[in-house]
């Protein structure tokens, strides 16, 4: 029997012959990634563990605590939270039906996720208010583009139980932080108020009959939206939507008395905070569930006008979603194209080195004593690294020098017979010959002083 046959017998599924898998007989299908998706390899792995470690730090200051819900849910309940006439629900989602006939659809973003597990659980009838983060990957079946993929990952941050304004301006200054904490320190804030159920009903009734005449002046989205959601015209990028819109009075002209006294005060808490801002009439957030603060914040000299981060009150959503009134707000960011966009600034950090030390074994030194020299030096904390290719020792010191080595312990037959090695300092060349006696502290503490030493601290 063939090994391919073997295989199949043993996987009961698939065979693959390095480029091609192939399904039970079927035809070949090309081994790549699904269009939208992709690897994050070594190195840009680095970059990702850096910017989700600064989005944690960030929350820990923030006392924000992470939550992990579920990457699949009921597809109903995005329906529900995120509104069924949102391109999200009606053309971008994954859904599929499982074994059991439960409609499922893969995430396309955070918060009904997270507002389903807060009601579920009922924290809200916990501590408040309660303050949660997570990071992790959306899914939307979009046009793939640059920093866009239909995979994607968002970091966000929801607080749920009080609708004070101070939490408004503590969102934010989360957000702003998390900016600054990878680079970022060139934003605009924009900052809107939407209004509540109350005070929005007739600034959309003022909408559609300044716009209705106009109709087909409009784009072709807006002539939808101006059914549905006639507020999202005025976010409309078309140049002559924008123009047609220019006249309309903002909405925080419109607000009732608790949503201006909200808005005024989510103003006097960013001052006080020393947050600059633009007020933006024109910001009014894709998703139907925002109420009163709508914000976004745009980095200034990544190239483009999109946001990197945004989000708003949504105090309707809870009770939208069959629980108690709960208001909360939150925010998300797109890691992606924040990533992208450091990338194309040149801000990212140098990648450091892979290794404190490396083991260069030379001659008939037997493999499993330095496999286990290099375990011992392991459990000193060090980050140690070997040959297993029995490499040369002028590739194995070149491997030392490309993974960032600061020394490299070289284990030669003569040395080890004697029961010593030799220590190599990478940046200069210096040697010293070391006892095996109690090596791994004593390496352990050279590596000490030379990290000291290359900070600066001696
Ligand atoms: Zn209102
Ligand atoms: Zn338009």
């Amino acid at each position: 029997m063939p090994p391919g046959d073997l295989l199949a017998e043993w996987e009961g599924m698939a065979v693959t012959d390095g480029r091609h898998l192939f399904l039970e007989g079927g035809a070949g299908v090309e081994i790549a990634a699904v269009r939208g998706t992709r690897d994050i390899l070594p190195g840009e792995s680095r970059l990702w563990a850096w910017v989700e470690e600064a989005a944690r730090r960030t929350c820990a200051r923030y006392h924000y605590e992470e939550i992990r819900t579920p990457i699949f849910e009921l597809a109903a309940l995005f329906a529900r939270g995120i509104g069924e006439v949102t391109d999200i629900v009606e053309k971008e989602m994954y859904t599929f039906v499982d074994r059991g006939g439960r409609e499922l659809a893969l995430r396309p973003e955070g918060t009904a996720g997270v507002v389903r597990a807060v009601l579920e659980h009922k924290l809200y009838a916990g501590p408040l208010p309660v303050k949660l983060f997570y990071v992790g990957p959306m899914f939307r079946y979009e046009r793939p583009q640059a920093g866009r993929y239909r995979q994607f990952t968002q970091f966000g941050v929801e607080a749920f139980g009080s609708a004070d304004a101070a939490l408004d301006a503590e969102i934010i200054s989360l957000g702003i932080s998390f900016l600054t904490e990878v680079g970022l320190k060139e934003w605009e804030l924009r900052l809107n108020s939407i209004g509540c159920p109350v005070c929005r009903g007739p600034y959309r009734e003022l909408l559609r009959s300044r716009l209705e005449p106009l109709r087909h002046e409009l784009c072709v989205s807006c002539q939808q939206r101006l059914d549905r959601n006639p507020l999202r015209v005025l976010d409309c990028k078309e140049e002559g939507c924008r123009r047609l819109t220019e006249g309309i009075p903002p909405i925080d002209e419109y607000l009732c008395p608790e949503c201006r006294r909200h808005w005024e005060s989510v103003q006097e808490h960013l001052n006080a905070l020393g947050i600059p801002f633009r007020r933006y009439p024109r910001l009014v957030r894709g998703l139907d569930y925002y109420t009163r603060t709508v914000f976004e914040l745009v980095t200034i000299g990544l190239g483009s006008q999109d946001a990197v981060l945004g989000g708003g009150r949504y105090d309707g959503l809870a009770e939208m979603m069959g629980g108690p009134s709960v208001p909360a707000i939150g925010f998300a960011a797109g890691l992606d194209r924040l990533l992208l966009g450091l990338e194309a600034a040149g801000t990212l950090p140098e990648p450091g080195p892979e290794v404190d030390l490396y083991v260069a074994r030379v001659g008939d030194v037997p493999q499993a004593q330095v496999l286990r020299l290099v375990t011992e030096l392991r459990r000193q904390g060090l980050r140690v690294d070997m040959d297993f290719l029995g490499r040369s020792l002028k590739t194995q010191m070149k491997t030392a020098d490309r993974l960032g080595a600061v020394f490299t312990l070289v284990v030669g037959e003569g040395e080890w017979e004697r029961g010593e090695v030799l220590l190599r300092r990478m940046s200069d060349g210096s040697q010293e010959v070391l006892p095996r006696e109690g090596l791994a502290e004593k390496v352990a503490e050279r590596l000490a002083a030379a990290q000291a030493i290359a900070r600066g601290e001696v």
